[in-house]
């Protein structure tokens, strides 16, 4: 297995750093915990979609394409590094935004992300939810075709085997950082949405016989139809990489117990991770993501799930940009308030 053999074009800041949370780990009194720091990948504030896109947008390149297209939630990350990834190679970018929570305002609907989706020069057009958003993105494609464009299209969260490679390697780069520090990592938690971070980690980890567990915390779908779509994808990762089988459905472990109200809705638990975080360790969260892996996280220690003195690698998938989205969800109005009358 040889990722060089692929191409790819080196944007992100990597190596990411791995690190300990000393405060955390005290706070919580359980293992130690570990971050490895995929919110600091260097693109338009970082997040784990720009390891994907260094390969994505390699295939883009090489297919001559003028303008990439892809989709996601009104606040998706991975639609703003789509934008800023295709700002640095100097090609046209449209984005599909399909509005999941029906939420009116206007820090959601134009801060955060969506803010830095046009800083960037993308384009990007609205969608109600629950349509197949892959398709609807395909139809908007053909009409450019139509029009002369090379259009690449880019599937929502960058998921399927060319963006999953993208987290082989990182499972090679925090293996090789373990190595060198002789951390003996038992436990890996991350939050798990459109299942490439998942599966290209799973994927690297087993090609390389590691033997560290990944679990996926998820941020939408249920237990077992996240299992098996990160499954699919990583069972055709493997095949790409000249490892066909590497990856066992029991290798594949999801929890959904932090989903919450549904994609893109901040849970109780999840906001007092983003405090914790930010509170301890000077680290910021997000409210759709990261912070419901840390929400599963925290509560799976608070329950003896990890044992004392193991060591558990939390992967920081990014998006802190989306908390400008999210302000309302923060409750600060009062503390706004007795700050303006002192
Ligand atoms: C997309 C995203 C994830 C989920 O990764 P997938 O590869 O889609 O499963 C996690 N965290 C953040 C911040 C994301 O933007």
């Amino acid at each position: 297995m040889h990722l060089a053999r692929f191409p790819r074009i080196h944007l992100a800041h990597l190596p990411t750093p791995l690190e300990r949370l000393d405060r955390l780990s005290e706070a919580l009194g359980g293992p130690e915990i570990w971050i490895k720091r995929d919110d600091c990948t260097g693109l338009s504030t970082g997040g784990n979609k720009t390891r994907k896109l260094e390969f994505l947008m390699a295939e883009a390149r090489d297919q001559g394409a003028d303008l990439v297209m892809t989709q996601g939630a009104t606040q998706s990350n991975h639609a703003r590094q789509t934008a800023a990834f295709a700002a640095k190679l100097g090609m046209d970018c449209h984005i599909l935004l399909e509005d999941r929570t029906g939420s009116k305002e206007e820090n959601y609907n134009q801060n955060g992300n969506v803010l830095l989706d046009f800083l960037h020069g993308a384009s990007a057009e609205k969608r109600g939810s629950g349509l197949d958003m892959n398709a609807e993105m395909e139809g908007v494609a053909d009409g450019f075709r139509a029009k002369g464009h090379n259009v690449y299209t880019i599937p929502g969260g960058g998921s399927n085997t060319t963006g999953a490679l993208g987290y082989v390697n990182c499972a090679f780069e925090l293996l090789s950082q373990a190595n060198d520090c002789d951390l003996v990592i038992d436990h890996i938690v991350h939050a798990t949405g459109s299942t490439g971070t998942q599966a290209g980690l799973v994927t690297g980890l087993k090609a390389m016989n590691a033997d560290i567990p990944v679990l996926g915390i998820s941020v939408r779908a249920p237990k077992e139809a996240q299992e098996e779509n990160v499954f699919k994808l990583a069972d055709a990762t493997a095949e790409k990489l000249g490892c066909p089988g590497v990856v066992a459905p029991q290798d594949i472990v999801a929890n959904s117990d932090y989903v919450g109200e549904g994609y893109g809705f901040p849970t109780p638990d999840g906001i007092e991770a983003i405090h914790m975080f930010a509170q301890l360790e000077a680290i910021l969260l997000d409210p759709v993501y990261s912070s419901k892996g840390a929400a599963g996280l925290i509560d799976l220690i608070r329950k003896g799930h990890f044992a004392k003195g193991e060591r558990v690698v939390f992967l920081h998938t990014g998006g802190s940009v989306s908390l400008f989205g999210y302000m309302s969800s923060f409750g600060f109005e009062s503390n706004l308030k007795s700050a303006a009358n002192s």
